[in-house]
């Protein structure tokens, strides 16, 4: 279980981006964030593996309290957080399997394993997760000879191959057309529910997140002003 209680983040220019955002995802549960431009939902992705570090409040998942974590115990417990981007942020040189090595074995290990062999374990893995998001028949291409529908679906089974415990997805589709955006929402809700795995989804576009998750909630200014069901929705959000 996700839990953030009473979550702030003023940013040095003084914007603030988050007002005391208390929320909780129940195992299994993905969730679709959605607000306008500028509520805040980059940010609270953001605070919860702290790449943006909260102001004031707490983050728990499971029994960790993630907020109060040093330097080498964040980095550990980011293991169990996969993430996956707007821009893919795949690295463009290597191949498709190569980049969902990366996030099998981490930055070090992978490089390590690089020169000379990749474990057959984590190879293994890899194939089953690219058979899974449909790439299959891509899996020695190099990322930047993919469409970016493709590069998606690397992003997808790049944050599996870590076996999270929680995804965090930011603007998925916000580069791809409304068709490979359907195609993508509805992947990645499945493997959620598939593996009983938590999300939380910013996802700007509301049509796209009422038609794929069950539960949405809506930040505006920085402040939870929706959460509930997708057909419950109304215009506070
Ligand atoms: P959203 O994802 O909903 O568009 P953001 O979390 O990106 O919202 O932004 C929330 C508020 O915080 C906005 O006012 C934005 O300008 C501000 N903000 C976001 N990132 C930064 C930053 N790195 N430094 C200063 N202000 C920021
Ligand atoms: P989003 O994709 O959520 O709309 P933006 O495109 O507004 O975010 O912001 C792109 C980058 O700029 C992000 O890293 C965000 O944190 C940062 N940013 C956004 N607003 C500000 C701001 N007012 N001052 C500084 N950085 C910002």
């Amino acid at each position: 279980m996700l839990r953030l209680q009473n979550l702030t983040k003023t940013y040095r220019t003084g914007d603030r981006a988050l007002n005391g955002v208390s929320l909780t995802v129940e195992p299994g549960q993905v969730v679709g964030l959605i607000g306008p431009s500028g509520a805040g939902k980059s940010t609270l992705i953001r605070c919860i593996n702290r790449l943006v570090e909260p102001s004031s409040g707490q983050v728990t998942l499971g029994d960790t309290a993630l907020t109060g974590l040093g330097h080498g115990s964040l980095r550990r417990a980011r293991r169990r957080i996969g993430m996956i981007f707007q821009e893919y942020a795949l690295v463009e040189r290597l191949t498709v399997m190569e980049n969902v090595l990366s996030g099998r074995l981490g930055y070090v290990g992978f490089w390590r394993s690089f020169f000379r062999k990749f474990p057959p374990d984590a190879v293994s893995k890899a194939y089953a997760l690219l058979d899974r998001v449909g790439l299959s028949d891509h899996v020695d291409k190099r990322a930047d000879a993919l469409s970016g529908g493709q590069r998606q679906r690397v992003g997808i089974a790049r944050a599996l191959a870590q076996d999270p415990d929680l995804l965090l997805v930011d603007e998925p589709t916000a580069s791809l057309d409304p068709k490979t955006s359907r195609q993508i929402m509805r992947l990645i809700v499945e493997i959620c529910d598939e593996r009983g795995l938590p999300a939380i989804i910013n996802i700007h576009d509301v049509a796209l997140a009422q038609s794929f998750v069950r539960r949405i909630i809506g930040l505006k200014s920085g402040e939870v002003v929706f959460d509930g069901a997708p057909n419950e929705l109304t215009d506070a959000v």
